[in-house]
């Protein structure tokens, strides 16, 4: 497809047009023509959101766990619902919560996949790859990993041993991928652990990291591995404070995840604005950091830093198109940027495009029904908080 975006506010540059060929972002600039044309006047062009961690066959059980610390979700939610899910309950839940993320404007996922079954895997794989949206699938049976997964999700050394977490680490390095991996969330020294057996890398994609000590930090950043944060799941179920200022401080770059469904909408505005009214309990931090974080630091946490979370030529057209914003073009870009990161929400998502392709359009998903989707999970639901309360 080549399209023209006509004279929309183009982050980072202001009032432009931008013009996608094949994917890819071919230009950005003032009176550009291609084949076809679409109006964005009044609207912010913006780079996809990239949500580095999420649990996405947990989709059908959104709001189960408001009152859930991490120890009732890890025994009520993960051992007894993740074992009633069957194969086909995995493609019905990954398709809801793919559509789901295209709905907020969210373009990437890195789902860190509860299943380990090879048939499920297989299932959420396939499931995910018709959506259109852009996943990198974390598959969390290292031992049998699946051909095309982009990445190892290991449960890490907060939960196994030094000796499993380096096999894990082994598999993806040879396989060329990188680790994704829980780390801090309930004690530190994982990473001093990671540290002292000499495996940091930039292949490394940690998640929360409340509780590292703080020259942990530094190690990370040393090693050039990445964190997310995940503030609304973690604020909710006691993880501790945010390791969001203290890695940025540290020398990183953060980026944010959704998590879990069960106390939380999956959309990254409220991941955005929970951390940074956490975080400004501790001082100043510029709303605007958090729109990076939600797009180019998450391209770079899982890779994907030189294909997309930016709107520059030659990066693939991961992008959105926001409504609401007009009155604050003519002012200084931090305000705007600011704004989005605190003051719209899924109903300012107008149009959303991955890889060039359109996928939500005047506030409309184009190939997938939410409601519909949302009436297959019910009876997932029943039948897994069923289980759960046994
Ligand atoms: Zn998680």
């Amino acid at each position: 497809m080549s399209v023209v975006f006509k004279r929309g506010y183009v982050l980072g540059t202001g009032i432009a047009d931008l013009v996608i060929e094949n994917g890819i972002i071919a230009a950005i600039g003032r009176d550009l023509t291609s084949k076809r044309a679409i109006n964005a006047a009044g609207k912010l062009i913006a780079p996809g959101f990239v949500d580095t961690h999420q649990h996405m066959t947990q989709a059908p059980l959104r709001g189960f766990g408001a009152d859930m610390t991490l120890g009732h979700y890890l025994t009520e939610v993960v051992h007894h619902i993740g074992a009633s899910l069957s194969t086909e309950d995995v493609r019905t839940s990954v398709r809801l919560a793919a559509a789901e993320a295209m709905n907020a404007g969210v373009t990437t996922v890195l789902d860190w996949s509860g299943v380990s079954d090879q048939k499920q895997s297989e299932v959420a794989f396939e499931a995910l790859n018709e959506t259109g949206l852009r996943v990198v699938f974390g598959h969390s049976n290292p031992d049998a990993m699946h051909p095309q997964a982009g990445a190892v999700a290991s449960l890490g050394p907060d939960y196994l041993s030094i000796d499993d977490t380096a096999r894990h680490i082994a598999t993806a390095r040879n396989l060329g991928l990188i680790t994704s991996m829980h780390v801090g969330g309930q004690k530190g020294g994982g990473v001093r652990l990671l540290h002292e057996a000499g495996l940091l890398g930039p292949d490394l994609h940690f998640v929360h990291g409340n509780r590292l000590e703080d020259d942990e930090f530094t190690m990370l950043v040393d090693a050039g591995s990445t964190l997310t944060v995940t503030p609304v799941t973690e604020l909710m179920m006691g993880h501790g404070a945010l390791a969001y200022r203290r890695f940025a401080e540290a020398g990183g770059e953060p980026a944010l995840g959704v998590d879990v469904q069960i106390n939380n909408g999956p959309d990254m505005f409220s991941e955005m604005l929970n951390c940074l009214t956490h975080e400004r309990i501790h001082g100043e931090l510029p709303a605007r950091d958090m729109l990076r974080a939600a797009t180019v630091n998450g391209a770079k946490a899982i890779g994907l830093g030189d294909t997309i979370g930016s709107l520059e030529v030659g990066k693939r057209a991961d992008i959105i198109m926001l409504t609401g914003l007009e009155h604050l073009f003519d002012e200084d870009p931090a305000v705007l940027e600011g704004a989005v990161a605190t003051s719209v929400g899924v109903q300012d998502v107008h149009t959303v495009l991955i890889d060039g392709v359109l996928v939500k359009h005047e506030g409309h998903l184009v190939d997938h029904d939410l409601r519909e989707l949302r009436e297959l999970v019910v009876e997932i639901a029943h039948r897994t908080l069923a289980a759960a309360s046994r």
